[in-house]
C-alpha cells in the first residue's frame, strides 16, 4: 500500500496498513514475529498459486508469477494484523475449557446427562417389568375341564344388556390371578385389543365342541402366556386390572360356542368343577 494512503480514502488494506506501522513503534518484539509470518504466508501463498493446474488455467507462467508477487504484497499486510493478534499473551481465560469454572461447568453437565440416562433406564425396565404374582396360586383350585377363571369375585353385568356388551364382569380386585377356564391354544394375547385392553383369547376343544373363552381389562404387562401357547384348565394366565373399555376392576370374560356368544355364568355353573 503506498505511504499516502489517507483517512478519506481508508480501505480494509489501509487500516491494516497503519496498524502494522503502529506495532512496528510499539514494539521492538513484535518485528521478528511478524516477518516470520510474513514469509511464511507469501511462501504459501506462492506455493498454492504454483500448482500447474491452477496456472494452466490462467494463462502464461509469466503473467501468473507476477500476479502472484502482487497478491502477496497486499495480503502480507493483512498476515501482519494476524500476527499482531496472535502474539497477545495466552491467558488461562483464552482456553475456555481449561478455567476452573468450565471444568466445574463440564462436570456438571457430564453428571446430569448420566443421572438423566440411568433414570430412563430405570423408567424402562419399570415399564416392561411384571406385576409380581409372588403368593399366588399358579393353578386355581378344582380338578374339572372346565374352571372358574376367577375364584373370588362379585358378579356383574352379563352379555345382552342392549350395548353390545358380550362377555359377563367378574367384579375383583386389581391383581386377583385370572385362570384359564379351560385347556387349549391361546389364539390373542395383547396390551391392547380394542376394548379389551390387555387381553387373552383361547380356543378350547371340550369334548369335541370348540369353546372360545375371551378375558379382558387385565393389569399391563401381566400376561404370562403368548399367542400360540398351550394352556392347561385352570392355569395361570394374568392379574385382573381396568385397562381397556373399563371403569372398574374387573375381568370381563366371554365364552363362545360355535362362534356364538353365550352367557358365562350358567355355563360355568353346570361345568366348571
Ligand atoms: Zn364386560
Amino acid at each position: 500500500m503506498p505511504e499516502t494512503t489517507t483517512e478519506t480514502t481508508r480501505t480494509p488494506s489501509a487500516d491494516a496498513t497503519t496498524r502494522q506501522k503502529t506495532a512496528s513503534r510499539g514494539s521492538a518484539l513484535v518485528g521478528p514475529v511478524r516477518t516470520v509470518a510474513i514469509l511464511g504466508a507469501v511462501g504459501a501463498l506462492v506455493s498454492a498459486i504454483a500448482l500447474p493446474a491452477f496456472a494452466s488455467a490462467n494463462g502464461p507462467a509469466a503473467a501468473a508469477s507476477v500476479t502472484t508477487e502482487q497478491l502477496a504484497a497486499d495480503n502480507a499486510q493483512s498476515i501482519v494484523v494476524a500476527s499482531e493478534a496472535t502474539h497477545a499473551p495466552n491467558t488461562r481465560e483464552s482456553f475456555t475449557a481449561t478455567t476452573p469454572g468450565e471444568i466445574e461447568l463440564k462436570k456438571a453437565e457430564e453428571a446430569a446427562a448420566a443421572r438423566a440416562a440411568a433414570a430412563a433406564e430405570t423408567a424402562a425396565v419399570a415399564g416392561s417389568a411384571r406385576p409380581s404374582i409372588a403368593g399366588l396360586a399358579l393353578v386355581a383350585p378344582g380338578s374339572g375341564a372346565v374352571r372358574y377363571p376367577v375364584t373370588s369375585f362379585t358378579p356383574g353385568e352379563g352379555p345382552g344388556s342392549g350395548r353390545g356388551h358380550e362377555g359377563w364382569d367378574m367384579i375383583a380386585p386389581e391383581g386377583t390371578p385370572i385362570y384359564a377356564a379351560a385347556a387349549g391354544t391361546v389364539t390373542a394375547s395383547a396390551e391392547s385389543i380394542g376394548g379389551y385392553g390387555v387381553s387373552i383369547m383361547i380356543m378350547s376343544n371340550l369334548n369335541g365342541t370348540m369353546v372360545e373363552t375371551r378375558y379382558g381389562h387385565m393389569v399391563y404387562g401381566s400376561r404370562m402366556v403368548e399367542a400360540g401357547d398351550q394352556v392347561s384348565a385352570g392355569q395361570l394366565i394374568g392379574l385382573v386390572g381396568n385397562t381397556g373399555n373399563s371403569y372398574g376392576s374387573h375381568l370381563h370374560f366371554e365364552v363362545r360356542i360355535g362362534g356364538s356368544v353365550i352367557d358365562p355364568e350358567p355355563w360355568l355353573a353346570a361345568n366348571a368343577g
